[in-house]
């Protein structure tokens, strides 16, 4: 007698990851009936890298997330061991919130939510085959055998599929801290037609804090004052708020000649390994081969959670022996005596040409496949939940029948990670960065609210509370921009406080909004001459300073933005054959015929596609 299973559902979302997690949230809490499938329940929200929520750009990518109704905020502030901004000495556009996670604490509160939600279960399977039926998929099914129907499917696999471990000259198929690995999907995926791709990354040792005498090492401490990532948390929560140092370190001669002496025995050098790797996270082997005349390199000395003894080594990332990896470790200063708990590794893995994606990351070969995360092509727990948020939304949106988002990439980094990712594709694996963005300016982390939760509410994912909790946000913003820029003061009243910064006199009246403009003062130097105002909280403040000081900027940048939409508001349609188009070059319309762009805007950002092959587009669809 073979009983009925349970196994229908309309969103099937393969991984338990930050991409998984946030795509399985984001279409439950739409209403949608989700299957969240993972290897292991106990690697749900797993930090199998560093530590840490955050940092240049993914602080931005952390808030927006947040903004637009996902989860990574919230756990983030939950389970904070210290926080820091950092790129405080540069400009306000870069100022990024980073912190010090604990890895336990996420697991189980990410577990914990994906549990509690509504319209969601959590599967413990392995997906081994997606079913299609006339293009589109229709079911996927497990290494037991089960098929599970759906109409959806988010592929979240990040590092597992054909995860293979590389340590010196050993290597066995694994997933991430030994876990195991899935080797069965990527043969399905290559049927349906899928580009596939090969990538690494790697991690450095995890140290017994015992056996490391911390007391000879740098200390790095929180700032004083935390502003929470999601505007859900309570901000008192961090008033006063206990906060677990880092520390930091330093290789030397020692720690180089170890390492160079037998870099060919790294499975990186000695060709083993031959996924292609992060630039921006390269291993110790690549720095010293990289910046061969740096005397040392700075590393810092993590903590990993509050009851767990294991410290993250953060910028040691090696797939050197473990003979190599001892004695590497014992030259730095206060690990003469130190322990490996968990040895350093490198880990290949298989994950798609994002090219083959549209901007809602819907796949275009296959209708119903999305993909997010790892599996995309990029790097990182921020830049996947971003893309897990967006794919699960846009799933969720197109079985009830609504217009998927898609976010431009003057709204957000988000928009501009997605946006290069399918329009560019990467080579290797994708890391956020300030600089990829034309935008920098009105893309920071404490406007992320203003530029996102309006479409979060109208997504569905805001609550009408949050939603007017924002509004009065904004109220209070635009108010105290108004007063600033309309409260008037007599050079009498004014000369003598900017005698006190020695800066020029006025010979007539000033508004406080002219004075916060001079790049010597801050909103808080003003109280001087501004003692009516009104009580603010220090998110308000932070927006209203930056906007009124960098108001010139944030024009021009807006004027670009202005300049983008009307491009973007030229659509392009799917079915367009440009090896057609007379007049278009050989390679344009190759490029073109490959990324099928949704608008004039993105085929003006494909490589290879000149202006010149643009006004011949225009001109061919009437649209100059
Ligand atoms: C060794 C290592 C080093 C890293 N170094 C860095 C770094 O230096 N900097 C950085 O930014 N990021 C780094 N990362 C990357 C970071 O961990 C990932 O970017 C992030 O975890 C990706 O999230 P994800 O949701 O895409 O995938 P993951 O977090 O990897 O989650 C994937 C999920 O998919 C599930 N899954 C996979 N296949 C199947 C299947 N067939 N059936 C069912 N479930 C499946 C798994 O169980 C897991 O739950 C590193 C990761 C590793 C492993």
């Amino acid at each position: 007698m073979i009983y009925d299973l349970p196994t229908h559902t309309v969103v099937a979302v393969i991984g338990g990851g930050h991409a998984g997690a946030e795509a399985a949230l984001a279409s439950a809490r739409l209403g949608v009936d989700t299957v969240l499938f993972t290897l292991s329940l106990d690697a749900i929200g797993n930090l199998p890298c560093n530590p840490s929520i955050g940092g240049t750009a993914k602080g931005h990518l952390v808030y927006e997330i947040d903004a637009l109704g996902g989860e990574m905020g919230k756990v983030a502030d939950a389970v904070t061991l210290q926080s820091r901004t950092l790129n405080l000495g540069k400009g306000a556009a870069v100022h990024s919130k980073r912190v010090q996670a604990d890895r336990m604490a996420y697991h189980s509160q990410m577990k914990h939510t994906l549990e509690m939600t509504d319209h969601l279960r959590v599967v413990q399977a392995e997906i081994v085959e997606i079913l299609t039926e006339n293009g589109a998929v229709s079911a996927v099914v497990t290494s037991l055998g089960e098929i599970w129907t759906c109409q959806k499917v988010i592929m979240a696999t990040g590092t597992y599929l054909g995860g293979r471990i590389f340590i010196g000259n050993k290597n066995y198929a694994s997933g991430p801290d030994n876990s195991l690995p899935a080797l069965g999907l990527t043969d399905s995926l290559k049927r349906l037609g899928l580009p596939m791709m090969r990538f690494k990354t790697g991690t450095p040792a995890r140290i017994k804090r015992a056996s490391v005498d911390l007391s000879v090492l740098e200390v790095q401490e929180g700032e004083e004052e935390i502003t929470p990532f999601s505007s859900l948390t309570d901000p008192q929560k961090f008033k006063n708020f206990e906060q677990i140092p880092c520390h930091i370190v330093y290789t030397n001669a020692e720690t180089h000649r170890v390492i160079l002496n037998n870099i060919h025995r790294s499975a990186m050098y000695s060709g083993q390994i031959t996924g292609t790797g992060p630039r921006y996270c390269p291993s110790i082997e690549d720095k010293l081969k990289r910046f061969a005349d740096k005397e040392r390199h700075q590393l810092f000395v993590e903590p990993m959670g509050k009851d767990n003894e294991e410290l993250y080594l953060q910028g040691f990332s090696t797939s050197l022996p473990t003979d190599v990896q001892y004695a590497m470790l014992r030259t730095l200063k206060g690990f003469e005596k130190a322990e490996i708990m968990r040895y350093a590794y490198a880990i290949e893995y298989d994950c798609i040409d994002p090219t083959c994606l549209l901007a809602t990351l819907e796949c275009k070969l296959v209708s119903g496949l999305y993909g997010a995360g790892q599996f995309n092509g990029t790097s990182g727990y921020e830049e996947a939940a971003a893309q897990g948020l967006v794919a699960g939304i846009n799933a969720a949106l197109s079985v009830l029948k609504r217009e998927q988002i898609i976010l431009p990439r003057s709204g957000s980094y988000i928009g501009t990670l997605i946006d290069d990712l399918v329009t560019k594709g990467t080579n290797e694996p994708y890391r956020m960065m300030t600089s990829r963005s034309e935008f920098r300016l009105i893309l920071r982390q404490d406007n992320a609210d203003l530029r996102l939760t309006p479409l979060g509410y109208e997504v569905g994912l805001i609550s009408e509370e949050r939603y007017q909790r924002f509004l009065e946000k904004k109220a209070l913003e635009d108010a105290e921009k108004q007063r600033l820029n309309t409260t008037y003061l007599s050079p009498e009243r004014v000369n003598p406080f900017l005698d006190i910064f020695g800066l020029d006199h006025v010979k007539s009246g000033v508004s406080l909004g002219d004075l916060l403009r001079r790049p010597q003062l801050t909103y808080q130097d003003l109280i001087q001459l501004d003692t009516n105002r009104p009580q603010l909280p220090s998110s308000v403040i932070k927006t209203v300073e930056v906007d009124i000081k960098y108001e010139g900027y944030i024009k021009r940048e807006l004027n670009e933005v202005a300049r983008q939409e009307k491009l973007e508001n030229k659509k392009l349609p799917l079915n367009l054959d440009y090896t057609t188009i007379r007049g278009l070059r050989l390679e344009a319309g190759q490029k073109l015929e490959k990324i099928k762009p949704l608008t004039i805007g993105q085929a003006s950002r494909i490589s290879g596609v000149s202006p010149a092959d643009i006004t011949v587009l225009l001109l061919y669809l009437g649209l100059k």
